[in-house]
């Protein structure tokens, strides 16, 4: 019985993926590592260090340092920062409040850590998100794609991983839901092949937020 829907917030919440790929692929420029965007879609959802990590291995044979990750996250952010703000996902708000009126809890889960979020997504979806079932960059020692922030995310609405769905849209994401044994639909809100999300393990592969929105009454009786 489901009592519980996690919501990744970039690419599920925000159309948010397509900023964060270009000031990627900018910082990651300008430090002279080919991180590409296709490469950030791939990547999605792992913390900034494990991000930076992965590509120093990948094109200068060794393993990053803090200092770094330190100025490529701090240069990211400042691109990412100078873009215009994203926007709420269409369909988002709808299936939000649907499955609020079926008195579900919902529950964030995202790699992202600013202390702005709560007010952020108070504004955009009002009545929804509760600090204590939010599960931030701030809480996660290892990130996606491991299962420890959903979880996190299942201790905090004391629910099983048979009474969890969790909504996502990343390869990763889908990685580390499956893993923690939530039943786990993929909203393809980017420019990756739908294979990539049902490989990892999702049960659904849908094509937007507003194609899950429209199909939440039947799934929530299934
Ligand atoms: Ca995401």
């Amino acid at each position: 019985m489901l009592k519980a829907v996690c919501f990744d917030m970039d690419g599920v919440l925000y159309d948010s993926m397509p900023h964060h790929a270009e000031a990627w692929a900018k910082a990651s420029e300008d430090f002279g590592l080919g991180m590409t965007r296709h490469d950030v879609f791939m990547q999605e959802g792992r913390t900034g260090f494990s991000t930076i990590d992965i590509f120093t291995r990948k094109y200068w044979g060794r393993p990053t340092t803090h200092e770094e990750v330190d100025r490529m996250y701090a240069r990211k952010c400042e691109y990412f920062n100078a873009l215009p703000e994203a926007e709420p996902m269409p369909g988002a708000r709808s299936l939000l409040e649907q499955i609020k009126a079926d008195g579900l809890q919902i529950v964030l889960v995202t790699g992202s850590a600013q202390h702005s979020l709560l007010e952020r997504l108070n504004r955009d979806y009002p009545n929804i998100f509760r600090s204590d079932l939010m599960v931030t960059g701030f809480d996660v020692t290892y990130g996606k794609p491991d299962p420890e922030p959903y979880l996190m995310a299942m201790h905090k609405a004391a629910v099983s991983p048979d009474e969890t769905m969790v909504v996502e849209n990343a390869p990763l994401g889908v990685r580390s839901a499956v893993a923690a044994g939530a039943y786990t639909v993929a909203c393809n809100t980017g420019p990756l092949p739908d294979h990539v999300l049902s490989d990892e393990g999702a049960a659904l592969v849908l094509p937007s937020l507003q194609a899950l929105s429209d199909r939440w009454k039947e799934l929530r009786i299934d």
